[in-house]
């Protein structure tokens, strides 16, 4: 399975049966998404060491600066002001805020995934 097809479909680096995530959580109730410790069908271990998810930050970051860019050539396309792109950028940011943080997991997660 390639890289793209394990991230869009956000399961198990190893046996691509389970997912990663329990639940997408929601960012209007402060809820993150919920990760599994470990694979249901392959015992593979979500968690590989401490502080391994801290690098998921940079995919995050990445994320983020791509959909604010996004934003702002749209914001530029359609001709708003400065503030209303400003205050687009702070809505895009928040409701996306649980996505980037489930999908900067799972890119993180494969980029460091080693086929046995
Ligand atoms: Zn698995």
């Amino acid at each position: 399975m390639s890289y793209l097809k394990k991230v869009i479909s956000g399961t198990c680096p190893n046996c691509g049966k389970t997912k990663l995530f329990t639940d997408n959580g929601n960012p209007f109730l402060f809820k993150m998404p919920k990760m599994k410790p470990k694979c249901d069908n392959c015992d593979y271990s979500f968690h590989r060491e401490t502080g391994f998810y801290v690098g998921a930050m940079y995919m995050s970051y990445a994320l983020t600066v791509a959909e604010m860019v996004s934003v702002i050539v749209l914001g530029l396309i359609f001709k708003l002001t400065f503030i209303q792109i400003f205050i687009s950028i702070c809505i895009v940011a928040f409701l996306l805020s649980a996505f980037n943080y489930k999908m900067s997991r799972i890119m993180w997660l494969n980029v460091f995934y080693k086929e046995e």
